[in-house]
């Protein structure tokens, strides 16, 4: 069973390793790569998130900046920081933590942030190159997963690919990253009818729907390859995803444990991301 298992950690820290080089490489020509992260508000689950990219950010040697707002911010000295960072040379990458409190609305400060230093690829901008097949930011996470299928050596060429869940951070980048690798791609959904007769037809399985445990075994066709991406506080305290991963696991040939699975992937995803904005933005003398 233990093969079976697709180490997010062990993946991660392999690619962290090649972020780690690629910083020293742009260092040595003068130039550090820097990432902003903005939080507002003091949401336990957000403040972790944003310590864990800022000790990732100094780890491998980049600069990194955190900007701490009240809760009370309004929107337009939230825009008044992104437009400082925008301009700020040893900035490559801004991210504003999510979710945003009421008074603020988010996607105006996503369509904020300049594109070229849109690292979550949450941008419109960005979000349409994708879908073009352009040069640009994809979102850490489904990013992270196309990294994993890689290195684990899964063939995606004519494959059937069930993407569960449709939002624009995850379902949807994640489907047309599949899509671009030449995956047969169907995107399920809340109102998708007979959810279990579509997932088992998938090659490779994708849960991203944010519901602890609801991909049975009954939803996994045999020897599929399986990616849980949810990640949900159970009532025992732990953490746990979407897939029920003990009925699972015997009928996967592959399958990502929660939490060590996507989640370290999407953190050294950001990463990647930073260093070759600051690459670009070497290139491009700017
Ligand atoms: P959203 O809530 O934005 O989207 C959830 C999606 O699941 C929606 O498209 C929704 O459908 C669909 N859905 C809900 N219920 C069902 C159901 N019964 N059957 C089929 N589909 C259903 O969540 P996110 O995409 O932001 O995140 C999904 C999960 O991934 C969460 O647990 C989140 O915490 C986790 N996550 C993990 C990350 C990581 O680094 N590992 C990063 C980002 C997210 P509809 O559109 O119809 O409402």
């Amino acid at each position: 069973m233990e093969g079976k298992i697709i180490d997010g950690r062990e993946i991660s820290g392999l690619v962290k390793e090649e972020v780690k080089e690629g910083v020293d490489r742009l260092k040595a020509k003068g130039r550090t790569p820097g990432l902003a992260v903005i939080l507002v508000g003091e949401d336990p689950a957000s403040s972790a998130y944003v310590g864990s990219k800022e000790r990732t950010t100094k780890a491998l040697g980049m600069h990194s900046e955190v900007i701490r707002l009240s809760s009370g911010t309004s929107e337009a000295d939230l825009l008044a920081e992104i437009d400082r960072l925008n301009r700020d040379a040893a900035i490559h990458g801004i991210l504003v933590q999510l979710p945003l409190p009421e008074q603020i609305d988010e996607q105006r400060i996503i369509a904020a942030i300049h594109p070229d230093k849109d690292v979550d690829g949450f941008h419109p901008v960005n979000a349409g190159r994708l879908m073009a097949g352009m040069e640009g930011f994809v979102p850490c996470t489904p990013l992270g997963i196309m990294a994993m299928l890689e290195r684990r050596g899964v063939d995606l060429n004519g494959k059937h690919a069930v993407v569960v869940g449709r939002s624009n951070i995850v379902g949807k980048p994640m489907a047309m990253l599949l899509l671009h690798a030449n995956a047969t791609v169907t995107i399920c959904h809340s109102r998708t009818a007979d959810l279990p007769s579509i997932t088992r037809q998938a090659d490779v399985l994708i849960a991203a729907v944010g519901r602890e445990g609801m991909i049975g075994r009954e939803h996994v066709k045999e020897d599929a390859v399986v990616i849980d991406v949810g990640i949900n506080r159970g009532e025992d305290g732990k953490l746990h995803g979407d897939v029920d991963f003990d009925s699972v696991i015997p009928v996967a040939s592959a399958i990502t444990p929660v939490p060590g699975g996507v989640g370290p992937m999407t953190i050294a995803m950001l990463m990647s991301n930073t260093l070759k904005s600051a690459e670009k933005a070497f290139r491009e003398g700017r």
